[in-house]
This record gives C-alpha cells, structure tokens and sequence, in this order.
C-alpha cells in the first residue's frame, strides 16, 4: 500500500488511519469494520468480543512486570457521518475514502473524513499492536451508531469491562480535556387537527436568513429560532385579523436551531396582515444580536387553496408555538458559562391532519429533564395535544476530583509546557451513558484537533496527532509507574 501521510509520526497511527479509511463505516453499517478488528484480535492473539450491535471490545495484557497496574479503557465510535458534496460519486457503503494531505492537514476529497472518529480507531490499533512497548491492561472498546443517537454505547454489556478509569477518544481539540456533558431527550407533541372549506386571502409567510447552529454548543450564542419567531408573528397578528393556518413547516433537526420557517395563512384582509407582519419584522429585526444579521421575512399573497385549519385548532397552533418555553432556561453553578439546562424547538412539521412540535431538552441533571417532561405533558394537555418523549440519554456530571483527569493534565504540560483547559459540554456524548452505566469509573474525553467535522470540509490536524500520541505516551508511562 502507498501511504498518503508520509514523513511524519505517529507513523503507525496514521497507517492505521489510512487503513480504515479504505473500508466503509456509516452509522447501522458498522459490519465490515467489525469484522476487521476482529480479525485484527484474531492475528494477534487478543481477547476479543462482538456484540450483535458490532460493538467490539478488544484487551491486550499487561507488559510482563506490569500486571499489578489497574487496566485502562479506551473507546471511541467507528461510525462516521457520510457527508459529500453533491458533485461528487461517492458511495459510502463500498468506496474507500480518497485521503490527501494538504500542508498541515489531512482531508477526504469531497467527502468527510471520519477522523470523527476513525483517528480513535487507529490510535487503538496502535495501542493494541504494540506501539508503545511499556504499557497496563488495555480494554479497547469501539461503539458503534453514536452519530445518530449514541446507539451502540446504549446497548453495550459493561460487565464485560474491568477497566475503572476510561479515555474517550471523541474530542476535537488538542488542549482541552472534557470532563463532563448533558444529557437529553426528544419530545413530540402532535396537534390533531380539523380543516374547513378555505374563505379569505391566503398568504405565504415566511421567516429565514438566521443564523441556526447546534442545539446545545450554540443554544447560548443569542441566535434566534425561526419557529419562535413565527409563533410570535402569528400570535401578534391574530390580534388584529381574523387568521386560519393552511401549513407550517420549519427546521429540519430536532438538535439544530432552525434557520428557516413558513406558514401558510388564510386572513380576512391581506393590507391590515402585511402591514402588521411588516411591524413585528422591524420590531424582531432591531433586537436580534450580530450573528442573526440576516433574517429576513417575507409576505406574498398566494392563490386560494381548497381548506385551512379550523379556527379552534389554528389557536390551538399558535398558542403552543407561542407558549413553549425555548432556549437556555438554567446556567450551571460550578462551571462559568456553561448552560446547564436548555431546549430547543427544533421542527415543526405538517402530516396528515396532523401538526407535529418536535423539541430536544438538555440538562446534566435527570430531575431537570423529568421537569422538562412534565412541562411539555402540561402544554401538551392545555392545547389539546399528545406528547412522547423518547430517545433520552443521561448526562455526565463533571466531577471536581478526577485522578485521571489531573494525571493527564501533568502529562499534558510535561509533554507541552502549557496548561490544557478542562471544559464540560452542553451536548450528549457516550461518556454520559458510559457514567450512568458503570458509575464509578473515571472518565475523560480527549482527541487530537480536527476542524469541521461532519461535512466534506474536516479537517485533521497532523501535527495535533503527534503532540497528542506524546502526550497519551507520557500518561501511560506514568501509568505503569502506578503503586
Ligand atoms: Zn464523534
């Protein structure tokens, strides 16, 4: 095989990063990298176990003289998100990626390049495989689907594990060690509702240009959410005409902050309803922050369509939009600036006489997100709705005494001179199933640094991986220096 990264170390960790490469892992599709690290164990005489998911685990022993180490547990996803520019043929379930190296980083020519988290794989590898001849008990654990809802983490059999301290390999930034992150759920709320013979003038309305982003990292940026800001339109001017909805429609994630929305109205006088929705755009306009710089909103009369919600059910609507608590609702005590509990109403979206609210709530703390539960089921009744809750996972709560955390923080200034950030994140990783799962263990999440993950843009940071691989080196030789 040609190797792409040439010249630069870790040699082994990035061969084994361009080996991977060449073999497709979406989220659900994770059967042909299981089998090869399986077939890895296999050569090397590894204990190894699969689970029906493709979860593998992987332990290597002790160095002779090392067994009294307690063993350590590494972990990371080998699902990646199949991004590609449209342009581009590239079929992610047989196509190896086309690696390059440009300067200081590596890509994938039109696609993304699952260092997210692939370079967690290969450095496993690398671990497994000897690289570092003085080593304690390895226990490598690679999950699988965490990039649609940390799925493999979910279903995995911890008692399988003996490790009590764990390192994440799912950090994209060299310098910070995480230490802490949210948990979550979704909630759905479903307006069934009734529809009449359409009667007055119909208008498209439609609110876009915003800013959006990630529903946890930026639910504190001061960027607006669409769907907010057409129920308060529609609330706003109901007021002042007879209104029925014909649709609605907003956001596409439930974990992005929506940056677009549209209704569909029926008003019983266009002028007074352009005029009012011209208002409140200027009013909205003037109180957006930098970043929503380019909202827009527009009003078009349309032609008749052949029925709209009644009026019962479009109050029902616009009530709910309106109601529905939305954005950062508690900041943490112990960490400055961290947003504790948040939601985000991220779709709304239109099916079959139904109007369905789709909204994720974060929070570090289970009785939070219980409340948050409780609040929606309250909303849910008072507008004559049905709410399910699902896909909830729990948070990790930061920990102020962390042995493996302060270990690899003097391994990081050993190794750098400089001090690495501790940082806890408003968003779900498999470290929080990991912690409520096993609740004792240690846990901290690191990586070496890429930039743009999950789109055809990320990057890898070459020269991050080494630092990081020295500094990974010098924890696991103070490791084996353990009493
Ligand atoms: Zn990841």
């Amino acid at each position: 095989m040609e190797w792409i990264v040439k010249g630069r170390e870790p040699a082994s960790v990035f061969r084994w990063f361009e080996t991977i490469s060449a073999i497709p892992r979406p989220s659900y599709k994770e059967e042909k990298i299981a089998d090869f690290l399986v077939q890895f164990a296999k050569e090397r005489n590894l204990w190894h176990y699969r689970d029906d998911r493709n979860n593998v685990l992987i332990k290597s022993p002790a160095t002779k003289g090392l067994e009294h180490i307690p063993p350590v547990l590494f972990q990371g996803h080998t699902d990646m998100v199949c991004e590609k520019n449209a342009e581009i043929a590239h079929d992610f379930e047989r196509d190896p990626l086309k690696l390059r190296v440009e300067g200081n980083f590596l890509r994938a020519t039109g696609t993304t390049l699952g260092a997210d988290d692939g370079i967690a794989v290969a450095i496993m590898l690398a671990l497994l495989d000897g690289e570092i001849p003085e080593h304690p008990a390895y226990e490598c654990l690679f999950t699988t689907a965490e990039e649609v809802g940390l799925d493999g983490a979910q279903s995995f059999d911890y008692g399988k594990i003996n490790a009590g301290r764990m390192i994440n390999l799912d950090s994209e930034e060299l310098g910070v060690v995480t230490a802490g992150c949210a948990g979550g759920l979704r909630s759905d709320l479903t307006l069934e509702y009734k529809t009449e013979p359409f009667a007055g003038e119909a208008l498209r309305l439609s609110v876009g240009g915003l800013m959006g982003g990630h529903s946890g990292e930026n639910i504190n940026s001061g960027r607006a959410n669409a769907n907010k800001l057409m129920g308060r339109m529609l609330a706003a001017l109901a007021e002042k005409t007879d209104l029925r909805l014909i649709s609605l429609s907003g956001g596409s994630k439930d974990n992005a902050i929506p940056r677009e929305c549209e209704a569909l109205l029926a008003v019983s006088d266009f002028e007074i309803a352009d005029s009012c929705l011209s208002e409140i755009a200027a009013e909205i306009a003037a109180e957006l922050s930098e970043a929503d710089r380019g909202f827009t909103m527009k009003v078009e009369q349309v032609s008749a369509c052949d029925e709209m919600l009644s009026g019962e059910d479009t109050r029902r609507a616009i009530a709910l939009l309106t109601c529905a608590a939305n954005g950062v609702f508690e900041m943490c005590k112990n960490v400055p600036g961290l947003v504790e509990f948040s939601r985000n109403l991220g779709v709304i979206r239109q099916d079959g006489g139904k109007l369905e609210f789709i909204f994720s709530s974060r929070s570090a703390r289970e009785g939070q997100l219980d409340g948050s539960v409780r609040e929606l089921n309250l909303l849910a009744a008072m507008t004559g709705c049905t709410a399910k809750h699902y896909a909830r996972y729990p948070g990790w709560e930061y920990a102020k005494h962390s042995e493996l955390c302060e270990t690899y923080l003097e391994a990081y200034r050993e190794v750098t001179g400089r001090e690495a950030t501790v940082n806890v994140i408003h968003a779900g990783l498999e470290c929080g199933i990991i912690h409520a799962k096993v609740p004792e263990m240690d846990i901290i999440s690191i990586g070496p640094t890429m930039y743009d993950i999950h789109s055809p843009a990320e990057a890898l940071d070459l020269d991050s991986v080494e630092v990081f691989w020295k500094v990974l080196k010098k924890w696991i030789a103070g490791a084996c220096r353990e009493v």
